[in-house]
């Protein structure tokens, strides 16, 4: 169960649709509480996470003190959260702080601070209409592997007032962990947490412009100078076409890690081709399926001679034996409900009846490292 649950859980977290940090407040809020209680609950309420989503932020709206000296200060001193503001839920928990100076940290549970509940149920809100509906989704498609929830993001709002008035009957709270979910929580919540809160970091970092956010593309990221010097000659060994689409490579164009940078970062140049930047942009972290797989492995052991060619004349490193152990790994090790990408079509998920072709391909591109498997040596036993 952890691991099918940790690949999903990746996906999440890579997929590029959220532009504020709420989905790590609201996973980070949901790995604590089923940790917290004890035992792996089968179910939380909608105001306990947003009781812990409020903690989570509620340090996060103090001042920042540290910003680059050459920034502009107009945009105020607090980070934003969210592409382009501060983000609504960051917005009313420092509009509380506001009034509160003296209180350092959020008020207890038993608290009977009107002012407090009003947050609590205005976050609790913010969380039912955005994220809750939307985490889980990949793509086009959702997958709930981590919970249930019985509305979508056509929630009305009157609903919930409703229910926020104590009819309980007009809004069900419950967010139901699915078979095995909060069991997967606890087990991984020392891998998972640090991930998120990494993940949460460099997106603020990107948000609001920080200098850190260059660091660590400079230390981790893909060298986007360097490949450019690809461009070229890719270019012609694709006969002028995109990888993916096999349409002419007119206007922009980027040179593309066919397995995911993010997945494991393989520069060498096996694992490069040229592909419009819509196309790269589409495609994102995800993997491709196994049809641009299959052209994929094709071309390294049928353009081998060109490739060691534009390898030595561009001075870049080539690897297949490496490139194709990583993408063998990944391909072999596919669970089912993760997704693919199929190109224009978009994603397709993939069921178990699905996962048999996928890891032939894993399979077959192991065996193109290590030659075809050998028979038994005559006379051992069948
Ligand atoms: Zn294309």
């Amino acid at each position: 169960m952890t691991l099918p649950f940790l690949e999903k859980l990746l996906q999440v977290l890579a997929q590029g649709g959220f532009s504020a940090t709420y989905k790590y407040a609201v996973l980070l809020a949901l790995i604590d509480l089923c940790v917290e209680a004890g035992h792996p609950p089968t179910s939380v309420s909608t105001s306990q996470v947003a009781r812990r989503v409020v903690e989570l932020y509620w340090p996060q709206v103090r001042p920042f003190t540290d910003w680059p000296a050459a920034r502009s200060q107009t945009d105020g001193e607090l980070l934003r959260q969210n592409r382009g503001s501060l983000g609504k839920i960051a917005a009313l928990i420092w509009e509380y702080r506001q009034n509160h100076p003296d209180q350092f940290s959020p008020p207890r549970v038993d608290s009977s601070d009107g002012e407090y509940a009003d947050l609590l149920r205005e976050v609790e809100w913010k969380l039912v209409e955005m994220p809750l509906p939307r985490l889980q989704r990949v793509g086009g498609g959702e997958e709930r592997f981590i919970y249930e929830i019985g509305w979508d993001e056509g929630v009305s709002s009157s609903r919930f007032r409703k229910y926020a008035r104590g009819d309980g009957a007009a809004f069900d709270n419950r967010i139901l962990f699915v078979d095995g979910a909060a069991d997967a929580l606890v087990a991984l919540a020392a891998v998972i947490r640090p991930l998120v809160q990494q993940q949460w970091l460099v997106m603020v970092r990107a948000i609001n412009g920080l200098p850190e956010a260059r660091l660590e593309a400079f230390l981790f990221g893909a060298d986007r100078v360097r490949l450019g010097a690809l461009h070229k000659p890719l270019r012609l060994l694709q006969s002028g076409t995109c990888f993916y689409c096999g349409s002419a490579l007119g206007g922009a164009s980027e040179v593309d890690h066919f397995v995911p940078w993010a997945r494991s970062p393989d520069d060498g140049l096996d694992n490069l081709v040229l592909a419009h930047d819509r196309c790269n942009r589409h495609k994102l972290h995800h993997l491709a399926d196994v049809n641009f797989g299959r052209r994929w492995r094709d071309r390294s052991l049928e353009l081998s001679g060109r490739l060691d060619e534009i390898a030595a004349e561009s001075k870049w490193s080539r690897d297949r034996v490496r490139t194709f152990g990583v993408a063998a790994t990944a391909y072999r090790r596919v669970p089912d409900g993760v997704r693919l990408w199929m190109g224009e079509r978009g994603l397709r998920r993939l069921g178990l009846t699905d996962l048999p072709e996928v890891h032939r391909f894993g399979r077959e591109l192991a065996d193109a490292i290590s030659g075809p498997p050998r028979r038994a040596p005559h006379g051992s036993p069948p």
